[in-house]
């Protein structure tokens, strides 16, 4: 299968899946995580009309950076944990940082955008399952209710959803009840009208598990192995 093949066969279960819980196909992006990827293998996703790019590594991305200048259309998100230190090479490597996984984080990136004249788009990362060796903020912490209410403090920052990674099961069922309590906080948090916080973007779902997450209200999937094939190296978002 070629990378193409693949994205068809990816775009065809999205189709399926937006059809069964009657959303529209057009609500739910596609996001091709290309850590560990070659950027030969990033620019023929982007011949096949990929937009929209995942990485996990500040140094990873920087290596690769320079080979897929040429690709103008395309945003790349970190979604990996980001260390404070490396807020100023995110801010001048990434169109968006979907991995905010804590306050202090969050204030580094918005002063590091601010002295780089950039306004960045940031999803909230929840640790849904509560799981030590993940990062993200707890789902009814206070750490979370402090982010969406310096909303307005971040002034080069846009708080445009929450992504999560759910527990890993070779069962996508497993994932279903992480899913639909994601969505909950997500209406609920809508619904709470904050300033300078828009909840747009809803990124859950992967390759084993995405048709369940369009099935709970994902607006973004993340999708890398069913694109890229397998990865050589160990899996990581640290
Ligand atoms: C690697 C990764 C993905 C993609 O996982 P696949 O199972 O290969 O689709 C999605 N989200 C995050 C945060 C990742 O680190």
């Amino acid at each position: 299968m070629t990378i193409r093949e693949n994205i068809a066969r990816v775009r065809k279960r999205i189709q399926a899946a937006a059809s069964r819980a009657r959303r529209d196909p057009k609500k739910i992006e596609l996001m091709a995580v290309s850590k560990t990827v070659s950027a030969a293998s990033i620019c023929e996703a982007y011949e096949a009309d990929i937009r929209l790019f995942g990485e996990n590594r500040v140094q990873e991305f920087t290596a690769k950076a320079a080979a897929l200048r040429d690709l103008t259309q395309a945003r790349w998100h970190m979604i990996g944990h980001l260390q404070t230190n490396k807020a100023g090479s995110a801010i001048a490597l990434f169109d968006g940082v979907d991995s905010i996984d804590s306050l202090r984080l969050a204030r580094k990136l918005n002063a590091a955008a601010m002295q780089a004249e950039k306004k960045l788009p940031v999803l909230i990362e929840i640790n849904i399952g509560g799981e030590q060796a993940k990062s993200g903020v707890a789902l009814d912490s206070e750490e979370l209710n402090q982010l969406l209410s310096i909303g307005p403090e971040l002034t080069n920052l846009e708080i445009r959803g929450l992504m999560a990674l759910p527990p890993y099961s070779d069962d996508p069922e497993q994932s279903r009840p992480y899913f639909r309590r994601m969505r909950e906080k997500f209406d609920e948090i809508s619904n709470q009208r904050l300033p300078a916080v828009r909840m747009d973007v809803l990124s859950i779902g992967m390759s084993h598990d995405f048709e369940i997450a369009i099935e709970e209200g994902a607006t973004r999937i993340r999708v890398g192995t069913a694109i890229f094939g397998e990865r050589k190296s160990v899996r990581s978002t640290a």
